[in-house]
């Protein structure tokens, strides 16, 4: 989850007021769409039509009409919207620092040596073309498995790290590399 930015005098913009309260819960949607989908401003037309409901094409027009949104091509534009919201390619740099974060924390707890920084971590998904190195799948969102678990001395670092889906990654648990695919025949 993350959070939308909406300035403290915006129920009393005058650009609000004429706009109306159910045009306005229009624009909050599409505020709240925009970061949730990390589109940057950009709200495709069925997306609008879904959250207008049956007036959605007057509440959106009030919304032009004030300048709240804008045109693009078929679809729309929340008017300024990178001004005062994260970029999508902002939240996922976030997103990584916390994991990078989280990650290192976690080797720590365990008493495990070594960090690994996003940089590294992003080479070693490189090398491996993207997939789970156990089942061969290519992810968005592989997670770090540590092919001598921390558990049992494995260190937190480039040489122990490799990108994992989060079902095999889950079933493999506290057992090493190969005793994971010595059990689940080869990958
Ligand atoms: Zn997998």
């Amino acid at each position: 989850m993350s959070w939308v930015r909406i300035d403290d005098h915006a129920t009393e913009h005058p650009k609000m007021l004429e706009a109306g309260m159910k045009a306005c819960a229009l624009w909050l949607s599409c505020l709240c769409y925009c970061s949730r989908e990390l589109t940057d401003g950009f709200v495709t037309v069925s997306a609008m039509r879904k959250m207008g409901g049956r007036a959605w094409k007057v509440l959106a027009q009030r919304l032009l009409d004030v300048r709240l949104l804008e045109c693009d091509g078929e679809d729309y534009r929340v008017h300024q919207y990178l001004d005062y919201q994260l970029s999508a390619e902002e939240v996922r740099r976030q997103r990584d620092r916390k994991y990078e974060a989280k990650r290192n924390r976690r080797a720590r707890t365990h008493g495990a040596g070594g960090t690994l920084s996003r940089v590294e971590w992003s080479a070693i998904v490189a090398r491996h073309d993207g997939r789970c190195v156990y089942c061969g799948q290519a992810l968005p969102d592989l997670t770090q498995d540590h092919a001598i678990p921390l558990s049992r001395g494995g260190r937190h670092e480039g040489s122990n790290v490799v990108p994992a889906c989060r079902s095999c990654n889950s079933r493999k648990h506290t057992k090493t590399a190969d005793e994971f695919r010595s059990a689940h025949g080869p990958s």
